[in-house]
């Protein structure tokens, strides 16, 4: 849960991913995906006013549908969201003090939900990294262009000076997550053998409210040929996606698999489906808290055969190994949590997490063979890293 405050500390006068507060002050705002968490304070007035101060806000097209359909805006208020994509920086230039400031913005893919980005930020000063919610694939670090430099005819990562980083699971309890690709194996795995053995067998993905699963919606579908029955209140801003619009439906006798109920602890049968017997009912639960601790390298899944359900590891969040993997590889100046543990002070948590850049060794001209360390370090033996453990 972002508790990331929105204002960039090197380069004023923006917002990113809060528009209430002190924010209402800034002249440029950014998206970097629509989950709630990153989107307080956005609502038909935020729109209004920065419709009359001749503002903008910046997110990526898929975004930009999802709050038109959200907020039900009008065209003036659908002007005030200006698209940003692909990995061609764009220049904005805004009034701050009296004075008119540039700003080099690039988008970074974020893998984290459909439409998701990441920020750089550049102005004359500083070089700014804003990860937005990710999760990256190790093996594809060193393919984000925008993230890397020609120096000498080596591509070597950028230096920035501050990065502002998903921190969600920098935390020693979950120092391993599987790919999202590994726990798709096995949830298609276990939802095509269960709707194979008897034509009445329906499947129920629980899925919490705000969890990121669309990306399973899609790959589910694809790999099984079946659309999905989604929640009524999101199937409207999921068609206008282009790359889920195939794989969900809004009828809930067309689809052996439902995504359309919240996570409940307990619940006597489907809503949308009172004519189905609970024995034909298999609970899919996809989720990355329950595996707090847990030794997710070995086996990726459980089974409770007794409420028949079928737990699986999944996150949309880089897990601690990726993210320390990643901080060693950029080895920035300075890192900013954006997301801070209940049970920890903000400045105590920061000061943990800067702890990894001192114990970093890497730099520019050997990056690629600490990059290679570091990876096999996480998928081939993830509980022997020698990492630091004083996080
Ligand atoms: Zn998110
Ligand atoms: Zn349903």
């Amino acid at each position: 849960m972002s508790s990331f405050p929105g204002l960039i500390d090197e380069i004023p006068g923006i917002s990113v991913d809060r528009f209430n507060g002190d924010n209402f002050n800034s002249a440029v705002f950014f998206l970097s995906h629509c989950h709630t968490d990153h989107m307080q304070g956005l609502d038909l007035q935020f729109f209004q006013r920065i419709h009359d101060k001749h503002q903008y806000l910046y997110c990526t097209p898929i975004s930009k549908a999802i709050l038109i359909n959200m907020f039900k805006l009008n065209d003036n208020l659908v002007n005030t969201i200006r698209t940003i994509d692909g990995c061609s920086p764009i220049i904005i230039n805004y009034n701050q003090d009296s004075k008119i400031l540039y700003l080099t913005v690039t988008c970074i893919p974020a893998g984290h939900c459909p439409g998701s980005i990441g920020f750089l930020f550049e102005n004359e000063q500083y070089r700014i990294l804003y990860t937005g919610d990710f999760r990256f694939d190790i093996d594809d670090l060193s393919k984000i262009k925008p993230l890397h430099t020609n120096v000498q005819d080596k591509i070597i990562p950028k230096k920035f000076d501050t990065i502002y980083l998903d921190t969600t699971f920098f935390n020693s309890e979950f120092r391993y997550l599987p790919s999202r690709q590994k726990a798709l194996r096995e949830i298609c795995k276990i939802v095509d053998n269960w709707i194979s053995q008897n034509e009445k067998n329906i499947v129920v993905l629980e899925c919490s409210a705000n969890y990121g699963p669309e990306h399973l919606f899609i790959e589910l579908s694809k790999a099984l040929g079946i659309r999905i029955h989604v929640k009524d209140k999101v199937f409207n801003s999921y068609t206008i996606i282009p790359e889920l619009a195939n794989c969900i439906s809004d009828n809930p006798r067309e689809s052996k698999i439902h995504a359309c109920m919240g996570k409940l602890n307990f619940r006597s049968g489907m809503y949308c489906r009172s004519d189905v017997e609970p024995e034909f009912i298999l609970t899919v639960v996809p989720s990355t808290l329950r595996w707090r601790n847990k030794n997710v390298s070995k086996c990726i899944f459980e089974w409770d055969e007794n409420s028949r359900r079928f737990y699986v590891c999944y996150s949309c969040h880089s897990s601690h190994d990726e993210l320390e993997a990643f901080i060693k590889y950029f080895s920035p100046d300075k890192l900013y949590p954006c997301v801070c543990p209940n049970n920890l002070k903000f400045e105590e948590f920061k000061s943990q997490l800067n702890q990894v850049l001192n114990s970093s060794t890497i730099n520019a001209s050997n990056y690629d063979l600490n990059l290679s360390r570091y990876k096999s370090l996480i998928e081939v033996n993830p509980d022997v890293s020698n990492f630091s453990d004083d996080d």
